[in-house]
């Protein structure tokens, strides 16, 4: 299923099949775990985004005429074929990004209750109807797609990112063009295929690989009526600002530093569990990783020593070989990071599990850096200021529940949060004062059910869409309100003033 074999290109994809394009430029594709070049992936030219730009917008006029009835049998074949063979697409994930199959099989799985709430948007598309709003005249509202969309994509979730977008936007009415990130680019095609597959009509769903060439066609190119982003928060903010200076629907999710604070009656081995979890899971590659662990009063010397001897005991490694943590993405990622512990350590925060000299089950030439965790860290540090994306716990101490609200809300993002404590009043006092998107309680990772919407607040979204749930269809449709009135012997004929309801 995969298009990246070793000495193959991982290609773009229009009208259901692969597209090799016309463009020269290539970017390599590496397995994580051994260090391995095992694809080169195509960089798209100006004619290579056009070619798939137009295939999208030529597909949109049928589909968009396409029943829905039509449109969710095609969902629920997507979603039987996803979940008959997510153990190959985990495979592929493990392969480029790195991550454990477990884990893997995990993003799939989130990816695909996108697409099980999707099976049901016949039930988000129904309008409101409101029969003789005025004598003998009826109003109603309906949602329409909005022509062909972009989805950009990050590195660290090469399925479930994309499915929190496209499965609405499909099963919307919308036409489709996903660019992945260059660094695990095939699992994009795995599920092109699959389109392919359950039967979607050609050119409904259809891959752009390529860099910021590609990106910026997407956002320029007047076909293309809406752009859903993930990534780093600049990037986020580039998207989002000339996405709508060209006049486009942009919702941009980006970066994020995420806190759990621990309260003084919290349960210390869940919350030393969950720290560990949330910590150094897909080896903290997670926009809702927590990297900031706020310890109130004197929970901080049990909790860091509970959270120490956990992290002491994960297994390091290949993620096909039934380790807990797999490698970085990169050398350069597992570099950066190592020289932010390098940094703390040197501003005086203390090294009390050090993942820089981590044994790994893995090849030589892996990206390994273990799970670290760093006491006594102050918010001037950049281990504390910046995002790290890696298995980087540190650990803040403060006084008191407010000190540790300040600490939250003082920062520039907003994506994730979580307390844990056994007091009710408290928890619910932090749900309502908590200035960020995603709330946990006694939870570390708290994304929402595809049900719900996910976003976080501040620097972490650009635009005022989450994805998915009732804000993904609102993202992917807009609305229409008709006021209509079929002639009767009441016509009162000709009457130019502006007309009250009677
Ligand atoms: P990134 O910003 O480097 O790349 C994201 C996408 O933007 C990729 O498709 C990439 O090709 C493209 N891109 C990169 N540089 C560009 C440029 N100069 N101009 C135009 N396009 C460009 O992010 P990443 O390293 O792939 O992913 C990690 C980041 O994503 C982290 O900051 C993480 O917090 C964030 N993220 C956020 C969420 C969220 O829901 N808020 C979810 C996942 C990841």
């Amino acid at each position: 299923m995969t298009e990246s074999t070793s000495q193959q290109t991982v290609s773009h994809w229009i009208n259901n099949k692969p597209y090799p394009g016309t463009g020269t430029g290539t970017a390599p594709v590496t397995n994580p775990a051994t260090g391995e070049v095992t694809a080169r992936v195509a960089l798209a030219d100006l004619k290579d985004a056009r070619a798939v730009i137009d295939a999208a917008a030529a597909a949109f006029p049928a589909w968009r005429d396409t029943s829905l009835a039509k449109r969710t049998q095609i969902l629920f074949r997507f979603r039987e074929l996803l979940n008959e063979r997510k153990g190959e697409l985990a495979a592929i994930i493990t392969a480029e990004h790195g991550k454990v199959l477990d884990d893997a099989l995990g993003e799939v799985t989130r990816g695909q209750e996108v697409v099980e709430f999707a099976c049901g948007i016949p039930h988000l598309l129904k309008g409101g109807f409101t029969e003789n709003a005025s004598t003998k005249v009826d109003v109603f509202s309906i949602r329409q797609p909005l022509g062909p969309v972009a989805i950009i994509s990050p590195f660290n979730f090469p399925a479930m990112v994309p499915m929190w977008f496209f499965p609405v936007a499909i099963a919307a009415g919308n036409t489709v063009v996903l660019k992945p990130s260059e660094k695990d680019p095939s699992a994009s095609l795995w599920l092109a295929r699959l389109w392919a597959e359950a039967g979607l009509p050609d050119g409904v769903f259809n891959v752009l690989q390529g860099d910021k060439l590609a990106v910026d066609e997407l956002l320029e190119n007047p076909a293309i009526k809406a752009v859903s982003f993930v990534g780093s928060t600049p990037i986020a903010r580039y998207v989002y600002e000339r996405g709508t200076a060209y006049g486009k629907r942009v919702q941009a999710l980006g970066g994020a530093k995420n806190h759990a604070i621990v309260l003084p009656d919290a349960d210390l081995d869940l919350a030393a569990d969950a720290m560990v979890n949330a910590g150094f899971g897909s080896a903290g590659e997670r926009c809702m990783a927590i990297s900031a662990l706020v310890a109130v009063g004197d929970v901080a010397d049990e909790l860091v020593g509970k959270i120490a001897e956990r992290a002491r005991t994960i297994r390091i490694g290949d993620g096909t070989a039934g380790c807990d943590m797999g490698p970085l993405v990169t050398r350069a990622h597992r570099d950066k990071v190592a020289s932010y512990v390098d940094a703390g350590e040197a501003a005086g925060a203390e090294v009390v599990v050090d993942g820089r000299t981590v044994q790994a089950d893995g090849g030589d030439q892996g990206f390994w850096l273990g799970p670290t965790l760093l006491d006594h860290v102050s918010t001037d540090m950049s281990v504390y200021t910046d995002e790290i994306f890696g298995p980087v716990l540190s650990v803040v101490r403060v006084e008191s529940y407010d000190e540790a609200l300040d600490l939250v809300n003082a920062n520039p993002y907003g994506n994730g949060t979580a307390i844990f404590t056994n007091d009710g009043g408290a928890a619910r006092r932090f749900q309502n004062e908590v200035e960020v998107g995603m709330v946990g309680i006694n939870v570390p990772i708290p994304v929402p059910m595809a049900y719900y919407s996910f976003g976080g607040w501040k620097n972490s979204l650009f635009g005022d869409t989450h994805a998915h749930g009732t804000e993904g269809v609102n993202f992917f449709t807009r609305g229409k309100a008709v006021t209509s009135r079929w002639l009767d012997p009441s016509h009162g004929g000709l009457n130019l003033g502006f007309p009250q309801n009677n």
